[in-house]
């Protein structure tokens, strides 16, 4: 009777330790099924801030791989997030291209450090587009680079908006030409250079004669309309390596490089002339102007652009003086 008490007993212990076991087993399950709800919301979150970001978003693992990719860049390529997985920028790029893109994330994990891009794309409609892509390095918890990340969005509107305020920072509005701040610019680069490298330089400097007497005759409007065909005549008989640039009210500047002075001389009598012959249209008729131009050629007597320039300016008075509708050298 004891011996069967005992058996029951040993039954009963056994019992109560599996019961342990399988309660110890549901609660790491639970445990377990926990932690993975708390890696699920983790990934969700994740996924809804990347979807949420208008720009394309993506991550890359040292291979160059997408390992995961936001709904943007997925829709631009095309394809669902999950079939993008897995593939590099060689399954959607020309391989000069995709190259160029492996080679920028190359240069992210080797030097840690953030990459700016600015490129143009050229669409498949065929509307050219900006894109820059900020590219950054991801590294683990043991400081090791282990990929990158992109973000890459449109700023077509940005550089449209800058063009436009470089165009008005650097041109006359009435005729066209670079203003005086850019032809100083860009004649002052032009003059370093040719001193560089011992080329010819000169320098025209073109005045309208008399043209306040346009102005009294015809009216402000028809003068300004009068510049601006001014302005036309005196580029197209330049060549495309010359500047033109207004200087002035009435006064225009002509840079040429890789001309000397003899050079200077023949383009100078070629402008007067062309200016002289043209009849300029104005409501209904025409009219006629001169200009007086005044040559400066470089040498080693000429230390700085602002000497170049008053060459040309004490030329062009000489001009004046002697009668106009003239060229006079320096
Ligand atoms: P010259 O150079 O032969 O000595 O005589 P000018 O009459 O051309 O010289 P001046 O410097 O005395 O006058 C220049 C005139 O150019 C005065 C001004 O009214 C006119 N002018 C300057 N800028 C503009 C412009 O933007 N539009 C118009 N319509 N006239 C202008
Ligand atoms: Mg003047
Ligand atoms: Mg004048």
């Amino acid at each position: 009777m004891s011996h069967g008490n005992k058996t029951e007993e040993a039954l009963m212990r056994q019992l109560e330790e599996l019961r342990r076991r399988i309660a110890e087993l549901e609660a790491a399950q639970y445990e377990a099924r926990q932690k993975e709800q708390v890696l699920q919301d983790a990934l969700t979150i994740q996924k809804a801030i990347l979807d949420n970001i208008p720009d394309m978003a993506w991550l890359k693992d040292r291979k160059g791989r997408f390992v995961a990719v936001n709904a943007r860049f997925a829709e631009a390529r095309g394809l669902t997030p999950e079939r993008l997985l897995g593939k590099t920028d060689f399954d959607f790029w020309p391989p000069e291209l995709a190259q160029r893109y492996v080679n920028d994330d190359l240069a992210v994990m080797k030097s840690g450090r953030r990459k700016v891009i600015e490129e143009p794309l050229v669409h498949v409609q065929g509307e050219p587009v900006w894109i820059e892509t900020i590219k950054s390095p991801i590294y683990n918890s043991d400081g090791k680079v282990i990929g990158t990340t992109g973000i890459s969005r449109d700023i077509t509107e940005r550089k449209r908006t800058a063009e436009i305020l470089r165009e008005l920072a650097t041109t006359d509005g009435l005729t066209k030409l670079f203003n005086r701040g850019h032809f100083m610019e860009a004649a002052e680069h032009e003059f370093q250079r040719s001193n560089r490298y011992g080329h010819a330089l000169s320098l025209l400097m073109i005045d309208v004669d008399h043209f306040k007497s346009v102005n009294d005759t015809y009216g402000h409007r028809v003068g300004d309309s009068v510049l601006q065909f001014l302005a036309k005549l005196l580029l197209s008989n330049l060549r495309t390596v010359d500047s033109l640039g207004r200087i002035g009210g009435e006064e225009f500047a002509a840079l040429l490089p890789e001309t000397g002075r003899a050079d200077a001389l023949v383009t100078a009598e070629r402008l007067r002339v062309t200016v002289a012959n043209e009849p300029i249209p104005i409501n209904g008729g025409s009219l006629r102007v001169t200009i007086s131009l005044g040559a400066a050629a470089t040498s080693n007597a000429t230390p700085s652009l602002d000497a170049l320039i008053g060459l040309a300016d004490a030329a062009l008075y000489q001009a004046k003086n002697n009668g106009r509708n003239r060229v006079e050298a320096m």
